[in-house]
């Protein structure tokens, strides 16, 4: 039983540069030029940059002016969020040749648990050649893909042959390979975690290794725990293809940008009612209510509240919806409006979750 949880052939398949590479593909003009794909204008935030645009230094989510600084060639495109959408589900396709184990994390990133698969091969490392020789002959696109025993190492391993390229990390090879990773590549690890780690002396996976399970906790608190044991190559988090939805939401893009509360407040009305809709499908409730707003310069803020029960009816959906509205002023006209329920009563099971925390790695000696 143990085992069966830990030996894991996990694939992270993450597409290159992907809502870039996507305009190349679609518009031959913009092949081999930097691209960023966002608003070039005075609030707008560069979402993906091209391969040619990161010489440059433009990355994502940087600054539209900044991005233009960098690079005075720089092409700034409007996102076709849909044909993403379209592309990312035919890649998706792709993945379902192989296992039904497939956890989309993004519209162009996803783990695929191999361990067992459709063809019947023994090799991760050869099943995501083929993935990815698929992808780029039935798509027109390149991925990379990071192969090892779990989702944490398969991820990082993602981005060491990047772009088109792959990187197994073996059974044998993964306590190395995390002792040598410097701590800002281990999920979770933000800025501001970086930096209080450097000042603790704690640069690598290694340094991370010698401190102690209470130590780490003292200083990081929950996440202390999960960097104790990541670093020691215990990650037990499933692939898990039908993700328990931890929130739900209803949105709406407007074909013009609008400026007026009123009509603001008037799509709020029905999009609140067609949350309330889904929430009544799902059998849920939440505590938690998001107002997004998408600005005509494609930034995007979101409002929260919680409330001290759970709710599903749209006059209270519509209510906190309204008072997040009003809570601050709106940076210009907007082009898209939506409300999400986090903090679902869907009940977590929390007692499976414990019982895999204590489940020890296992050595793994199998074909990889
Ligand atoms: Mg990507």
């Amino acid at each position: 039983m143990e085992e069966e949880v830990a030996q894991r052939k996990i694939i992270h398949v993450d597409m290159d540069a992907f809502y870039a590479s996507v305009e190349q593909m679609d518009n031959p003009d913009l092949r081999g030029k930097p691209l960023a794909v966002g608003g070039g204008g005075k609030r707008g935030v560069v979402s993906a940059a091209s391969y040619e645009a990161r010489v440059f230094g433009v990355r994502s989510a940087m600054p539209g002016f900044k991005a233009r600084k960098l690079c005075s060639d720089l092409i700034f495109v409007r996102p076709r969020f849909d044909r993403y959408k379209e592309i990312s589900d035919q890649i998706r396709k792709i993945f379902f040749d192989y296992t039904d184990l497939v956890e989309p994390l993004s519209l162009d990133e996803a783990y695929l648990d191999v361990t067992e698969n459709k063809k019947g091969n023994p090799s991760a490392t050869l099943i995501a050649k083929e993935i990815r020789q698929q992808i780029f002959e039935e798509v027109g696109l390149t991925a990379s893909a990071g192969i090892s025993i779990n989702k944490f190492v398969a991820k990082v391993a993602s981005d060491y042959n990047k772009p088109n390229g792959q990187k197994t990390v073996n059974p044998e090879e993964v306590v190395e390979f995390l002792e040598d990773l410097d701590v800002k590549k281990f999920y979770g690890v933000g800025k501001v975690t970086r930096a209080k780690m450097y000042q603790m002396g704690i640069y690598t996976g290694k340094d991370l290794k010698s401190k102690s399970e209470e130590f780490l906790t003292q200083n990081f608190g929950k996440s202390g725990k999960h960097y104790y044991q990541i670093v020691r190559g215990i990650h037990l988090s499933e692939v898990k293809p039908n993700r328990q939805r931890k929130s739900l939401a209803a949105e709406r893009t407007f074909s013009d940008n609008i400026s007026s509360e009123i009509y603001m407040l008037e799509r709020l009305e029905s999009i609140a009612e067609e949350l309330q809709k889904r929430l009544k499908n799902n059998k849920v409730s939440g505590r938690t209510v998001t107002l997004k707003i998408r600005y005509s310069d494609f930034s995007l803020q979101t409002r929260s509240k919680t409330l001290p029960y759970f709710v599903s009816d749209a006059d209270i959906l519509l209510e906190t919806a309204k008072e997040l509205l009003y809570q601050d002023t709106m940076k210009n006209s907007v082009r898209l409006l939506g409300i999400s329920l986090s903090n679902l009563n869907t009940g977590k099971d929390k007692k499976k979750q414990k019982e895999k925390e204590e489940v020890e790695i296992v050595q793994l000696r199998f074909d990889f």
